[in-house]
């Protein structure tokens, strides 16, 4: 009798920590992306994160791989009449790197890429970030911009008129600096609720989200404050030939793929700067070329269809 007792308790407890294991999983999921960098203001580093064993960002390689039955296809998009997957390579956190390398990298092929700043970085110099001189040389090479809130806010743990600043605070540096206010936004941290989403609105055209899902964007039935995107933020061959997939998948579908990357490092990790995700430019390199190689076309956010 009590070896039953014991029984069924075990047989109770073993199934408790299934589902505790399936539902951690499902979480893990949908968990953001994103460094969590040091905000200008409260101190906090990207050393911290990094010492976080939970930070689900330590390691860019350690990023789950596609669940290729989630992609989503366009193929009954408005844009049958491409050939080939449509791309748009997209940078967050204004990074030097996205002058230094990702710049001159795109540029060999005739490609413009988007960048999501957040100006207080340029407007107070900070290191191994991009200056205002470098964002004016490539926009008018034809580089995008776009708002990455003013100060690399938490937009989900922002009260309304914070939110609103940071809009006013971008608008601002935008324009003094002799840019176009940003029509678009990229979520730090991918994070917010639905009534940033209200404010963003009255600001911005459209929002990309910064999900570990490998999500083609579907023209069809596309929330444009949930823009979905890909991450190629890599370090290894191996996600290198993940991502070189997604791309020959999007050209058989017509797909379109928002890549998104963080600091690109030259040679080895940390040689631009010490930011939590970081991709070799040489993988980099790589699967541009691969999507140059495939045929397929390329835009920026401020042309996103
Ligand atoms: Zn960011």
């Amino acid at each position: 009798m009590k070896f039953m007792k014991l029984l069924r308790f075990a047989i109770v407890s073993l199934f408790m920590v299934i589902v505790t294991i399936f539902i951690i999983n499902e979480v893990s999921d949908h968990r953001m992306d994103e460094a969590p960098e040091p905000f200008p203001n409260n101190g906090a580093s990207s050393q911290d994160a990094a010492k976080d064993p939970s930070n689900p960002v330590l390691n860019a390689d350690r990023e789950l791989s596609s669940n290729s039955e989630g992609v989503i296809s366009n193929s009954q998009a408005p844009t049958e009449n491409l050939n080939s997957a449509l791309i748009i390579f997209t940078f967050d956190d204004g990074n030097e790197s996205d002058y230094v390398l990702a710049y001159s990298i795109l540029k060999k092929y005739g490609i413009k890429g988007t960048s999501y700043i957040s100006p207080y970085y340029s407007d107070h110099q900070v290191k191994h970030k991009l200056s205002w001189n470098q964002i004016k040389e490539m926009a008018a090479d034809g580089w995008d911009f776009e708002d990455h809130t003013y100060s690399h806010i938490n937009m989900a743990k922002s009260a309304p008129e914070q939110i609103r600043q940071s809009m006013e605070q971008v608008n601002k540096a935008f324009t003094a600096n002799g840019l176009k206010i940003p029509v678009a936004l990229a979520y730090p941290y991918g994070k917010f609720v639905r009534e940033t989403i209200d404010i963003v609105k009255e600001y911005r055209a459209q929002a990309r989200l910064a999900y570990y899902a490998d999500d083609f964007v579907d023209l069809s039935n596309v929330d444009l404050y949930r823009i979905p995107c890909v991450s190629a933020d890599m370090r290894t061959e191996e996600r290198l030939k993940e991502k070189e997939r997604l791309v020959d998948k999007a050209c058989s579908e017509n797909g379109i793929i928002v890549f998104r990357v963080h600091c690109l490092y030259r040679n080895e990790v940390d040689d631009m700067g010490k930011e939590v995700v970081q991709t070799s430019s040489k993988l980099f390199e790589k699967l541009v070329s691969h999507c140059v190689k495939k045929g397929c076309a390329f835009t920026t956010m401020n042309n996103f269809p």
